[in-house]
């Protein structure tokens, strides 16, 4: 059952107290270090955050997918890495609630909810990124198991996760739909962890090479039946979109708020900078493009609420792709803001800048969400309602 309305705000407020005494005092520092804050993963975990992806005979509080979105946006205001591991967790619990067999969900999503556990979302591999269907590793049917043999790049929280959902070729002619998923826990002999990527933002959020040796997984394990994967990644990726666009408009909402405060205060030729028309301009135009790409987004949840349609799928999106370019610019334009200050580390706004520059990348880059929206156009027209939503 969805949580309601009170309850939301009850968790909100909840989250709000974790950033403000928490989260904010640690970001600059988790930043410089590049190290996972396992302190602020137990303090999100004792606030049950986790569990909101999970329905309740699971041991979580959900499932729910606005009340993530909405904590999403409010941590990424003072930390877009955080932000990341906190979301991160539902990307990779939602195919387990989704394709997980009855068994598999007792086994893994109490101890997710409870933070015990932390999940990674294995699809990534050195030759398919946006080609998600043309990944290499290969599951081989043994008897009562699976034998995985490949290579993962980029897996968020994979040097630290405790169950790893592993998407791999069951069947390699057959496109996507060859592709099948497989819970697997840490300990599994031939579960090999790399090295952590030295990213130039999201430090702290440990991005990952995993390698498969040989890795035998009984077959109670897979997500749904033989090539039934894809359409759950697919699925998975809907939200994720829709949060990666979260992320991307806490950070920026911050950096306009900064840049705003800065802007009055640093005096140039007599006055505040704001009383520059070019700067005021410059403002405006930040201002104004964080409003549009909220807007749409808010949007695009209302209609992922209402259905899981093709047309909500290609304005999750819109909202991704405007929401990453609005952030990406406005946040460039808060370190112009700052001057050279904007540059310095004594400062936040070069960390956003640094931070929101994979989120045009990850959760299907920018150009990829163009493709998917010209070709609905071409084959629908415009993904617009009857009427206007009032
Ligand atoms: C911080 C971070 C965390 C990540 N976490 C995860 C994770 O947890 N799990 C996971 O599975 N993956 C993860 N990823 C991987 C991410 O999903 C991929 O990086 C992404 O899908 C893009 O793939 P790629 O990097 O191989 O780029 P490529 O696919 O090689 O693309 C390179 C460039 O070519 C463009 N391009 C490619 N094809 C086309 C086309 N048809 N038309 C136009 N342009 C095109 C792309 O837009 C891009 O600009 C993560 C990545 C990052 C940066």
């Amino acid at each position: 059952m969805a949580i309601d309305k009170a309850q939301r705000e009850q968790i909100l407020e909840s989250v709000d107290r974790l950033v403000r005494d928490k989260i904010a005092p640690r970001a600059a520092e988790i930043d410089a270090r590049d190290e996972f804050p396992r302190d602020l993963y137990k303090a999100a975990a004792e606030l049950g955050l986790f569990g909101l992806w999970i329905p309740e005979e699971y041991g979580g509080i959900g499932p729910d997918m606005v009340t993530p979105l909405l904590i999403s946006e409010r941590i990424a205001r003072v930390s877009a890495s955080f932000s990341l591991s906190f979301s991160n967790c539902g990307d990779a619990c939602t195919p387990i609630v989704i394709g997980g067999s009855e068994a598999l969900k007792r086994r893994f999503l109490p101890g997710i909810a409870a933070g015990e556990i932390i999940p990674a979302f294995c699809l990534s591999e050195p030759g398919g990124g946006s080609d998600a269907a043309a990944i290499t590793t290969r599951a081989v049917r043994d008897g009562d198991h699976y034998v995985i043999n490949g290579r993962k790049m980029w897996i968020t929280n994979g040097s630290i996760a405790g169950v790893y959902t592993i998407f791999a070729k069951t069947d390699p002619d057959a496109g996507h739909k060859g592709v099948s998923a497989f819970v697997v826990p840490r300990d599994t002999p031939g579960l090999v962890i790399g090295r952590d990527e030295t990213l130039i933002g999201l430090h702290g959020s440990p991005t990952t090479e995993l390698t498969f040796e040989n890795l035998r997984v009984p077959v109670a394990n897979r997500l749904g039946e033989e090539g039934e994967a894809f359409k759950i990644a697919m699925e998975t990726l809907d939200e994720a979109r829709l949060n990666c666009s979260a992320m991307a408009l806490g950070a920026a909402t911050s950096a306009v708020e900064q840049s705003i405060a800065y802007a009055k205060e640093r005096v140039q030729f007599g006055k505040p900078i704001i009383e520059h028309q070019g700067l005021q301009f410059l403002v405006a135009e930040m201002a104004t493009g964080l409003t549009a790409a909220r807007a749409l987004w808010k949007e695009s949840i209302r209609k992922l609420e209402r259905g899981r349609t093709r047309e909500a799928s290609v304005h999750a999106g819109m909202a991704k792709l405007i929401a990453t370019d609005v952030a990406m610019r406005v946040t460039t334009d808060a370190v112009q803001v700052f001057g050279a200050n904007g540059l310095s580390r004594n400062y936040p706004v070069e960390r956003l800048m640094r931070d929101v520059k994979a989120f045009q990348i990850f959760d299907g880059t920018n150009q990829i969400q163009k493709m998917v929206i010209g070709r609905y156009c071409q084959k629908n027209g415009l993904p617009l309602e009857e009427g206007i939503d009032l």
